[in-house]
């Protein structure tokens, strides 16, 4: 009889330490995507806001992108919002900072990663015609510089030229392409409820 309480006492612990571990992976995974959750996502969408980022692409009507973030991609979601314009159209930096990276991308095909002056946030641009001449990693560009041109590079269509645009925070390791990111939209709408 005890030898089978005992046996049922271990039975039980290994069960409940199985979901334990279970559970803390779980957390890892959640952790190691970089996903904010709902206070971080809340400072850093004010803070955001309270960098005043500048639309990348000029006489944009933001509401367009509203709802871009969260549109399911081959089962992913897109995470970043999709400003839609002609061919050639300049695209600028939203925030004074520094080109971390220019990247050839097989899916963002020509794309630049940018950091903000506090190297807190990454903004990416994807899908570029080509970058502004002379542009380099590196370089420290301005508020409204022109940075490139809104193309097709990468997986968008032929047909539907635009910019793929997403906003991030960096890890404490600020390594530009692992980033938790953020809805552009709710950064750069005024009316969003936070
Ligand atoms: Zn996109």
């Amino acid at each position: 009889m005890l030898k089978r309480i005992i046996i049922t006492y271990i039975l039980l612990l290994s069960i409940l330490e199985s979901h334990a571990s279970s559970a803390t992976d779980l957390e890892a995974l959640q952790k190691d995507s970089g996903h904010l959750n709902q206070s971080e996502w809340r400072d850093d969408i004010q803070e955001l806001r309270r960098m005043n980022l500048l639309v990348p692409i000029e006489h944009f009507d933001v509401e367009q992108i509203k709802g871009s973030y969260y549109q399911g991609r081959g089962g992913q979601r897109h995470e970043a919002s999709d400003f839609i314009a002609p061919r050639f159209t300049p695209i600028h930096a939203v925030s004074d900072g520094r080109i971390e990276k220019l990247f050839l991308s097989r899916f963002g095909g020509t794309t630049i990663y940018e950091s903000d002056p506090g190297g807190r946030y990454a903004f990416y641009y994807a899908h570029l015609q080509s970058y502004a001449p002379g542009l380099k990693d590196g370089d420290q560009v301005k508020r409204g510089q022109v940075i490139g041109f809104v193309g097709t590079s990468g997986n968008a269509p032929p047909n539907s030229p635009h910019l793929h645009f997403s906003i991030s925070r960096l890890g404490p390791e600020k390594r530009w392409w692992k980033t938790a990111p953020l809805d552009p939209y709710e950064v750069f709408t005024k009316r969003a409820k936070i």
